[in-house]
């Protein structure tokens, strides 16, 4: 069978003068998980596998309205676009199309208006039952289906957790992926565990998939860390040498992750990574001296808030104090802090973004990520907003504001992300940076200052909108 799988973009990429050197705005690495799923289904070797990523290509449509099904992810972010191209293929294909991912598994209903069926949950096990079925003609019928069968809604809940997570995901599978991965905006990337045992009120991720964490052994993740090394850099000259770890909580399983430390450094690579991390590593020094020794020179810390309130009111278990401590402690390992940031909590009010820059300069922290909450159904942060959320696409769930805040405009609030994002790459601190960082650290900072200006252009065509329903909704100017 022909078997094609997308990744709807946001919008598709477009090469440009502006994306050779530096973040383009919409650039992304193609997705470890529907590389995982297409590398699954490759795996009998008779079906003909191709997976198309919008963050890197464009779709090629006679190949994709040949095929016998098209399986395509969503994130909340790409819902819209991938609802766009399941319509399409629909319309002008005899191809059973699928959804899943993130987004589809917490608004099921919403996708499967959209495609024959949707795969709820992790698709490792329910993927190659879908196909057996089309293959053999059979309805199908299991767990982690949904779908609409005349007016009827079909609801077979989530897919059981896959006894199986060790797939190495096979990138070459994607189309025009080793072309793209010579660019030094993309990083290769592993996914070595799932789950994470926290209940953030805003998460998608454990409202969708759990908090039971699950680990690949620490063979098959350096395995995979060594191919996806090799996939990027084999006829590349990349800048850039530094691979992300892309688990939401890569340090839940203690000795697990201290294992996989260890077998990086017992096989000798020497490569920078990131992964992301609570602050609690932070109080952990034997761990801080193995990450150090592996080759992470850098965490990316889910900060989120500088307030106990609103670390409170979003049940995040953190404070200021821990968090402020954990800081220091990670550098005086000699590994930099990024700051992954959340603006427009209940207690959030006008002057939120300076003090944002002010803490990440004090505090030398090395880059951030700045977004404003976002509300996606299935989460406890979505059932207390979901009366004062402005109406709009899914697309604009990239950091935009897309909801009232109680204290402060939506206009204001998208105005004091520009502004925190302005005073942390301002020109002089570029300059700064290109004198005093070096290696990595300094391209990083330079890459980032030219893709943050991009996102505050993108930011800044929408205040008169939001400068619109703010007075509508009452805010005082
Ligand atoms: S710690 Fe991170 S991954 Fe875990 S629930 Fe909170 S936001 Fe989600």
């Amino acid at each position: 069978m022909k078997l094609r799988f997308i990744e709807p973009g946001n919008p598709p990429y477009r090469p440009s003068v502006e994306n050779l050197f530096v973040y383009d705005k919409y650039i992304r690495t193609p997705s470890t998980g529907l590389i995982t799923l297409a590398t699954i289904a490759a795996g009998n070797g008779d079906d003909d596998v191709l997976m198309y990523s919008e963050s890197i290509s464009k779709i090629i449509w006679e190949d994709v309205l040949d095929a016998d099904m098209v399986f395509i992810s969503i994130f909340t972010f790409s819902a819209d676009r991938g609802y766009y191209l399941a319509d399409r293929i629909r319309q002008n294909s005899k191809a059973v199309v699928v959804m899943g991912g993130l987004h589809a598994t917490l608004c099921p209903r919403e996708a499967a208006a959209h495609c024959h069926y949707v795969l709820s949950g992790e698709g490792d096990e329910t993927v190659l039952q879908l196909i057996d079925c089309i293959r053999k003609g059979k309805t199908p019928d299991f767990e982690g289906l949904c779908l609409f069968s005349g007016k009827e809604f079909i609801d077979r809940g989530r897919a059981c957790l896959p006894k199986n997570i060790e797939t190495i995901p096979d990138n070459s599978l994607c189309y025009n992926f080793k072309k793209m991965a010579g660019h030094n905006t993309m990083w290769p990337q592993v996914h070595a565990s799932r789950g994470c045992p926290h209940n953030c009120d805003y998460c998608a991720l454990v409202a969708a998939f759990g908090r039971k964490v699950r680990t690949r052994s620490p063979e098959n993740v350096v395995d995979n860390i060594e191919s996806a090394i090799d996939f990027f850099d084999k006829g590349h000259h990349r800048l850039t040498r530094l691979l992300w770890i892309t688990d939401d909580n890569f340090f839940a399983d203690r000795q697990w992750a201290m294992a996989v430390l260890i077998e990086i450094i017992n096989r000798g690579i020497k490569y920078s990574f990131t992964v992301q991390a609570r602050y609690e590593v932070g109080f952990d020094d034997e761990m801080l001296e193995l990450l150090k020794k592996a080759g992470f020179d850098e965490l990316a810390m889910g900060i989120e808030f500088l307030e106990d309130e609103a670390f409170r009111l979003n049940g995040k278990k953190s404070s200021y104090e821990e968090i402020l401590r954990s800081v220091k402690n990670i550098q005086k390992h000699n590994i930099r802090v990024r700051g992954l940031f959340i603006v427009g909590a209940d207690n959030h009010t006008e002057g939120v973004g300076k003090r944002l820059a002010e803490f990440v300069i004090h505090n030398n922290i090395s880059g951030v990520l700045i977004q404003s909450m976002y509300f996606i159904p299935g989460t406890a942060a979505y059932e207390s907003h979901k009366d004062r959320l402005i109406k709009g696409d899914w697309s604009r769930c990239i950091g935009k504001v897309v909801h009232y805040p109680e204290k402060i405009s939506p206009y204001c609030l998208q105005k004091e992300i520009i502004t925190a994002s302005r005073i942390i790459y301002s020109p002089k601190r570029l300059i700064s940076a290109i004198i005093k960082k070096r290696g990595v650290e300094r391209i990083l900072f330079m890459g980032e200052y030219f893709w943050q200006q991009s996102v505050r252009r993108e930011l800044k065509k929408e205040l008169p909108y939001l400068k619109k329903i703010s007075r509508e909704a009452g805010y005082e100017e």
